[in-house]
């Protein structure tokens, strides 16, 4: 199975000011697009080559992982963003935020907290753990909670690479942009997927 990089959900310049339209071209076009090509060079003749992408985050290791995680990371990253989004989440996700994390403020700063303190490269996400919590969660490199078991419901990218053109260093003033651009529809989806997927 040959892996493809997805258009991005919107134009180039739809995320500015937030994120340029140069910092999406490159991390979408170049950098989202070599996890793919370095995935489909690597499956071949392997026991992934008929896989899913979502099989292969929860089975494999090593460079096979780390490829594939990202192709996946950045795929579900691109939706976690819009340009309509920002703001806070409404009906039950907004209901379960409050009763995990006290309210959305303090939601807020714990995920704010993670994204900005997470040493070298990884992730921040907001997932589902299976006893149907929400956590924030911080991982490394290419890191995912689906092989802990947990539905990922919203990610920010904090490796360099995401805000370097945009902010330079000031990891903080790109997630300061990521709250304005937000996706929380698209949080509330998976949210109200996870919860139906739990309860089958
Ligand atoms: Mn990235």
């Amino acid at each position: 199975m040959i892996h493809s990089l997805p258009p991005l959900p919107y134009d180039l310049r739809a995320l500015a000011p937030a994120i340029s339209a140069e910092t999406l071209e490159f991390h979408h076009g170049k950098h989202h697009r070599t996890y793919l090509d370095n995935l489909n060079k690597a499956i071949p003749g392997t026991e992934f080559e008929t896989l899913s992408l979502d099989e292969i985050v929860r089975r494999s290791s090593g460079k096979i992982f780390n490829n594939a995680a990202q192709a996946w990371n950045h795929s579900f990253y691109w939706n976690c963003l819009s340009p309509r989004g920002g703001r806070e989440p409404s009906g039950r996700l907004g209901e379960a935020i409050g009763d995990s994390f006290g309210s959305f403020k303090d939601f807020h700063q714990k995920f704010t907290e993670a994204a900005v303190s997470l040493f070298g490269s990884g992730w921040a996400w907001l997932a589902l753990d299976r006893n149907g919590k929400l956590e924030v969660l911080q991982a490394s490199n290419a890191g995912n909670p689906l092989t802990d078991g947990k539905a990922p419901l919203l990610v920010c990218d904090v490796w360099e690479h995401a805000y370097y053109i945009d902010y330079r260093n000031a990891r903080a003033s790109y997630i300061e942009g990521f709250w304005k651009i937000t996706n929380w529809d698209f949080a509330a989806s998976r949210y109200e997927e996870a919860v139906s997927a739990r309860a089958a």
